[in-house]
């Protein structure tokens, strides 16, 4: 079929649908989806269904021809994406900021993760980035992804934490990233929920390590450790596994690890399985004492650097100063067991945290202070959850999506209105899903739901069920809140995407996310370096891991007087943090589609698909993107840039009359033009330019 009678039915471009309704946006994605189109734009913005299969699209040749493309000379592609976000950067299509951020969102499996690798790919194609720091950063993602993805049952390499990646660049070329990482499900390490496994590390290790390195680190076969189920793969899974170790060892290799700091994978490895030494069961005493089974074997091969009476204590009992007395407890089993997986997601957070910190330290650029670098950030954050039982890790997720659709929101839908008003251009208003009541209902002080969680958090004594009878009390009335009559603290949230009832069993003890005092003494005082580094570290307004000796009174400090802040705070924080830079950034969105939830290729299923063209709000982006004026650049912004033309002709207005762009319209300070304006105005330039030349050549 040749491109223009394709473009009729099933146009590249749904902001050109002249009929638009539900039945025909689903019917043009279906028969896209169906002959492997799997992009399809919004003007600006790139929707894309996951094909869950390889399609031949992505090969060097493709991308070579999305190097500084023209838009509509080539099928949509999150090539084009790139290309767009790199070439905004250098200011070649508009003026505005130099920063961008390129988002993507989607339900877990809709492909994001996939998405944020192909963007990567294609910025390191495009900038022509020297090869060694194009591989180091090109190795990052499979170094992460295997210390923060995991199988789930809606994707088998679902990341579990969310990342903003970010590209430094000096003109033209890229001299370093550095990374953002929020909120890891540490939780995982410890439990994982039917058909579901632990962190990818984990299995790759144990697959892969030498019979050598294996006995050093005292490694029992998987099926004795508690936090894999005592589940292993098959012979062949198992295979692919020893493979993708040996990626990973390959990949610490390549980001430098090794050479500049000194500190081998192993050594990684080592500190990862020192999280996990709390895994293992003893085979000869069984299950009651577990713990101090445990850590015998463990303190005879040195492996924690502690000592074993010091380890044994702090498993078992809790000590506690009453009027200047020490009082001892012993523990009874579940809080043995309790101290044992705290001890256990602390130090598998922290192992997470300290890779991320010394990428970040390996992949800084390399310049002079006073050099003025720019920015593309590629943000790939967990999607909106809705299981069985939701949990606080839901909560903070879906709150992160909440923050994002307001983002989206905000640039597609409210920016541009007001504009239109304050201009006085004559346009009918397009509704759409405010979802702001709902932030505020997350994050308004002193009564949002954070604060009201660190509240309770702060009584030692208040358990879940109060936080959620604070929260019936304050929020009965409230539009977003529905309390939910039960024994079991339950309370349900209306998000954008969906109505969801969280279960708050835990809150407050993960909220807080605190290690007894005990425990990390024991750590801090270890002979393991990577550890006591670990447990002492403090993190950095930076976002680097500060080592204790540098750091040791402030950190004592902060140990012993101030209370560190809630895991819900420092969410908050991070989020607003992001917010801030996305908002001083040039946007540009990704919206990624599931298709079926059988992760099957060539099946779309025409509701789940729909709920997801909902509850994006992409009937009314493609009204707006069809109906609206994507680019405004002020009167001056536009005459700076086509200042040549002035020569010419003297008003914007007469430029505009001047060329052969239609469609566009004229407020009372700034210019209204459609998303495609902005390339053809590019072209035109490109050619006076030449044209110019000629003539100063000829003179
Ligand atoms: P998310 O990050 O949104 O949870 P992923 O990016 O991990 O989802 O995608 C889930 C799976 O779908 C991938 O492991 C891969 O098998 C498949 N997939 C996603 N995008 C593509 C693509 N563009 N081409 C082929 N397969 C894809
Ligand atoms: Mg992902």
């Amino acid at each position: 079929v040749d491109r223009r009678t394709m473009e009729e039915k099933l146009p590249e471009d749904l902001a050109n649908l002249s009929e638009l309704d539900e039945k025909r946006l689903l019917e043009v994605l279906t028969g896209r989806f169906t002959q492997n189109l799997i992009y399809t734009y919004i003007g600006d913005i790139l929707v894309a269904i996951n094909p869950f299969k390889y399609l031949s699209i992505y090969e060097k040749e493709v991308s070579e021809r999305y190097k500084c493309h023209e838009k509509k000379s080539l099928p949509p592609h999150i090539f084009a994406v790139a290309d767009r976000a790199y070439q905004s950067m250098l200011g070649r299509l508009a003026t505005g900021p130099k920063n961008q951020c390129i988002v993507i969102s989607g339900e877990s499996g809709a492909g994001k993760t996939e998405s944020t690798k192909l963007l990567l790919r294609h910025i390191m194609e495009l900038c022509k980035a020297n090869s060694q720091l194009e591989q180091q950063i090109l190795q990052v993602n499979p170094l992460l992804e295997a210390f923060g993805n995991a199988q789930t049952v809606m994707n088998d390499n679902s990341s579990r934490f969310g990342k903003y990646i970010q590209l430094r660049f000096q003109n033209s070329s890229v001299k370093g990233a550095k990374i953002n990482e929020y909120l890891l499900e540490k939780s995982r390490v410890v439990h994982q929920d039917e058909g579901e496994q632990n962190f990818h590390i984990f299995y790759f290790m144990l697959a892969g390590i030498s019979m050598e390195d294996k006995e050093i680190y005292g490694l029992l076969d998987p099926t004795h450790y508690r936090y894999l189920n005592g589940r292993f793969g098959q012979e062949d899974v198992v295979q692919a596994w020893r493979v993708k170790y040996a990626e990973v060892c390959n990949a610490m290799d390549m980001v430098g690890f090794e050479e500049q700091v000194r500190t081998k994978p192993s050594t990684v490895a080592a500190g990862l399985l020192n999280a996990f030494f709390l895994v293992k069961t003893c085979g000869t005493c069984g299950e009651t004492i577990v713990c101090v089974c445990v850590c015998v074997c463990f303190c005879k091969q040195g492996q924690f650097g502690v000592q074993e009476e010091d380890l044994l204590k702090s498993l078992t009992c809790t000590t506690s100063v009453t009027r200047g007395e020490a009082i001892q407890r012993l523990h009874n089993q579940q809080q043995a067991e309790d101290a044992r997986d705290s001890i256990a997601k602390v130090a598998y957070g922290r192992v997470f945290g300290w890779i991320v910190s010394k990428i970040n330290e390996l992949l800084a650029p390399k310049v002079d202070c006073d050099v003025e670098l720019n920015e593309i950030g590629i943000l790939d954050i967990f999607g909106f959850e809705n299981f069985t039982v939701n949990r606080f890790e839901q909560l903070c997720i879906n709150l992160a999506n909440e923050q994002l659709q307001y983002f989206f929101n905000h640039h597609i839908f409210l920016m541009e209105q007001k504009e239109y008003k304050e201009e006085g251009i004559t346009w009918e208003t397009i509704s759409f899903k405010d979802n702001k009541p709902i932030l505020d209902l997350f994050l308004t002080k002193p009564i949002g739901i954070l604060s009201l969680l660190d509240e309770q958090s702060a009584f030692p004594q208040a358990t879940d069920r109060d936080f959620v009878d604070k929260l019936n009390s304050k929020f009965k009335t409230a539009p977003n809140f529905e309390v939910v009559r039960n024994h079991t603290p339950l309370f349900t949230i209306v998000h954008y995407a969906g109505k969801v009832q969280y279960n708050a069993s835990g809150f407050l003890e993960k909220n807080r996310d605190t290690i007894p005092a005990n425990i990390r003494e024991l750590f801090i005082n270890s002979v393991t370096p990577l550890l006591s580094v670990l447990f002492a570290a403090t993190i950095s307004r930076t976002g680097t891991l500060m080592p204790r000796k540098a750091k040791l009174q402030v950190a004592d400090d902060n140990f012993n007087s101030t209370r560190k802040q809630s895991v819900g705070a420092q969410f908050k924080h991070s989020l607003a943090v992001l917010m801030e830079k996305m908002f001083a950034a040039g946007p540009h969105f990704v919206r990624c589609i599931k298709p079926n939830r059988s992760k099957q290729p060539d099946q779309l299923d025409s509701k789940l698909v729909m709920d997801q063209l909902r509850y994006n709000g992409l009937m009314e982006t493609i009204r707006i993107r069809r109906d609206g004026f994507s680019w405004r650049p002020a009167f001056k912004e536009f005459a700076e840039r086509f200042v040549f033309f002035l020569i010419v002709v003297f008003s914007c207005v007469s430029i505009l009359n001047s060329t052969e762009l239609s469609g566009w319209k004229c407020g009372s300070c700034r210019l209204f033009f459609k998303y495609w304006h902005q390339e053809e105005l590019a072209r035109l330039l490109e050619r006076l330019g030449r044209a110019a030349l000629v003539i100063q050549k000829s003179e």
